[in-house]
């Protein structure tokens, strides 16, 4: 039941079946979980319902009934706006598992939120991209109270393979600054993968040769291979968006602006991630940031 801290996670109500959320349900009801599943896209949503997900029109449909809640949109805005049209059917009680990346500034009226709802609120944003979501191999970066942490884990082990602990309070903020700390790394390799890689070919060097002069050293990492990999072969589906993630290049900036910390790189990412998507490679992989680096 809804209020009762030790109960199994019966019933899930994943908001937002993008490329994490789709992954995240699609396990949820493989476990035997009773998922259902809401998308502003409807049309995403619905391959859901081969693997036994119950595709919803509205976010409050999704979580009526359901004893907790999965969020994994694209940002705070964009959970808020759920949670609010959910907001009638949300019993008090209902743990709310904030999964997406939203930065500790737009966790604020999320937390406020779920006060005045009476609900039970992780935050748990998570390090992995489409792969590991696919593979229910993510690294859950989870702050909430002690007394929770088992009925969350019913959840998220099953979307992920660790989860890291932070903090006693989703209010402190502690996962969602640590979800940034990663993303700054993060957002460092894709974009300076990306302008390596143009460097090779403005100065007519083979990126291939680039890579063999790396391979095995320590300046090589599987992270390098993967993302050189989709630009070399020119597949860029996304495991991540551009979109998304100058999102993600904002909030870092933000938080480290805020903090007093002078944030160069997350600047010049952010700026490389808007020309790309003014491109038109809003929706494909963050690599392709690479085409933002040619002038004229
Ligand atoms: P995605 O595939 O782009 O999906 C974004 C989701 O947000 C979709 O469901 C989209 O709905 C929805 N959305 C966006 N704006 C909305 C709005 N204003 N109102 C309602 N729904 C809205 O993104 P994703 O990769 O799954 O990422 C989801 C979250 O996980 C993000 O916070 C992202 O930063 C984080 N994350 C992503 C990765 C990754 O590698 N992909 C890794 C870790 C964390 P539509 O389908 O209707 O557009």
């Amino acid at each position: 039941m809804a209020d009762n801290n030790s109960s199994p996670a019966a019933s899930v109500a994943v908001l937002g079946t993008g490329i994490m959320g789709a992954a995240m349900a699609r396990n949820l009801a493989r476990a035997g979980l009773d998922v259902r599943a809401w998308n502003r896209t409807r049309a995403k949503a619905e391959p859901l319902a081969a693997d036994g997900v119950r595709v919803t029109d509205t976010p409050a449909e999704a979580v009526d009934g359901a004893d907790t809640v999965l969020t994994m949109l694209l940002d705070g805005p964009a959970v808020l706006d759920a949670m609010r049209q959910a907001a009638l059917r949300l019993a008090p009680g209902t743990l709310w598992l904030q999964m997406s990346t939203v930065g500790p500034a737009a966790l604020e009226p999320l937390v406020r939120f779920a006060g005045e709802r009476d609900l039970r609120i992780v935050d748990a944003p998570v390090l992995g991209t489409k792969a590991p979501a696919e593979k229910g191999q993510l690294i859950v970066l989870a702050a909430g109270p002690q007394e929770l942490r088992e009925r969350a884990g019913r959840v998220l082990d099953v979307v992920g393979g660790r989860t890291q602990w932070v903090g006693e309070d989703a209010a402190s903020g502690a996962a969602s600054r640590l979800k940034l700390v990663v993303n700054s790394w993060v957002l460092t390799i894709i974009g300076g993968t990306g302008e390596t890689l143009a460097l090779a070919k403005g100065l007519d060097v083979d990126p291939r040769a680039f890579l063999e002069a790396v391979g095995g050293g320590s300046l090589d990492m599987p992270y390098l291979r993967m993302k050189s990999e989709l630009l070399l072969t020119g597949d860029l589906e996304p495991s991540f968006t551009v979109s998304a993630a100058r999102k993600d290049a904002r909030l870092v900036n933000e938080a480290g602006e805020a903090a007093g910390v002078r944030m160069d790189l997350a600047a010049a990412t952010a700026e490389r991630l808007r020309r790309a998507e003014e491109q038109g490679h809003g929706g494909e992989d963050g690599v392709a940031a690479y085409f933002a680096s040619f002038v004229g």
